[in-house]
């Protein structure tokens, strides 16, 4: 039996991984109160969604569950690519589930909650650094999902932010493996909200059709407001390419109020998911881009929330072990 019948190595544990190599690291087991927070996540509200999606996708998305055929399957389907073009099932055995796809639904939209909820904790704590261990659905667009995301919590967590009046302006820095395309699209027409992407230069969903069948463009080609394609075998030149990159934004939009940034662990080399294939760093490549986003937010005291994005297969926790225990234990700070 699998949770979702999908055989795709995602949904895995490496939230749970993570957080026990923490505890079992003896210089960070003792302090454990003070830096885990442990809350049951709260799932999003229709209203929180529609600051972000569109009314009629929102409404399919949240249908009740239907033997496996309603609007919410069927948009689930889509957004886990769960359906070849004859119609027959792709990589998914829903006899293997143990839970259906409304329930994945559920879990999705709680995880997009707690995106939230780590987002309020961390303008509300401004001298904490915050990371959710969880969230990253970046490619959700406005009337469908994608990429096994079916709405976009970082968006979504945004505008909460906004419409609550705890935040004016704010940046997404992207560096998961794929384009945060849908951050982009969603937020191409909003001045408070700018993004930064550095993803494969090759691969999905750059390999897409630029025109969708129903002749509209595609909008995983609308442009982030910095996008940093990297190239297979560039990876030795990542750091400096994101280096180059913050410091743009910071000359053209000064510092934001809040910085959300997407921690991709699927650039990894020992990731394991087919499509992030072209980039392959290695766990100190990884270390260094992770600390100099973590000194960037912190050097400029800007209230900042990580998530992770992009982790796929056995390995992936180790990106965000290094780090974590890293800043636990004062190594970033210089
Ligand atoms: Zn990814």
């Amino acid at each position: 039996m699998t949770d979702y019948g999908i055989q795709i190595p995602i949904l895995g544990s490496n939230a749970d991984r993570t957080i026990k190599s923490l505890r079992e690291d003896p210089e960070l087991a003792a302090s454990e109160p003070q830096w885990l927070i442990e809350e049951e996540l709260p799932k999003l509200s229709r209203r929180e969604i529609v600051r972000v999606h569109d009314e009629a996708y929102t409404d399919r998305l949240l249908a009740a569950s239907r033997d496996g055929s309603g609007p919410c399957e069927t948009e689930m389907q889509r957004t886990f690519e769960l359906v070849d073009t004859d119609g027959r099932n792709h990589r998914y055995e829903p006899e293997s589930a143990r839970f259906n796809l409304c329930e994945l639904r559920d879990q999705s939209l709680r995880l997009a909650g707690g995106t939230l909820r780590g987002a309020e904790i961390a303008v509300q704590n401004p001298e904490r650094f915050c990371f959710y261990l969880g969230g990253g659905m970046h490619h959700g667009q406005r009337g469908w999902g994608e990429g096994f995301c079916p709405i976009n919590d970082l968006v979504i967590a945004i505008r909460a932010l906004q419409a609550a009046g705890s935040i004016e302006s704010a940046w997404v820095v992207d560096v998961d493996a794929h384009k945060g395309d849908g951050t982009a699209a969603l937020t191409a027409n909003d001045d408070t909200i700018q993004t930064v992407s550095v993803h494969m230069a090759d691969g999905w969903p750059m390999d897409q059709p630029r025109i969708l069948s129903d002749g509209t463009p595609n909008p995983s080609f609308v442009p982030s407001t910095i996008d940093v394609p990297i190239a297979a075998g560039e990876e030795g030149e990542y750091l400096f390419r994101l280096q180059n990159a913050m410091e743009q934004m910071e000359d053209r939009f000064g510092v934001p109020d809040f910085v959300l940034v997407v921690d991709g662990a699927d650039p990894y080399e020992r990731d394991q998911l087919p499509s992030a294939e072209l980039l392959k760093m290695t766990a100190a490549q990884l270390l260094a881009r992770d600390a100099y986003l973590y000194r960037w937010v912190r050097t400029r005291a800007v209230p900042s929330l990580f998530v992770m994005a992009g982790n796929y297969g056995y390995h992936s926790w180790e990106v965000y072990s290094q780090f974590l225990a890293a800043q636990l234990k004062g190594e970033l700070e210089n």
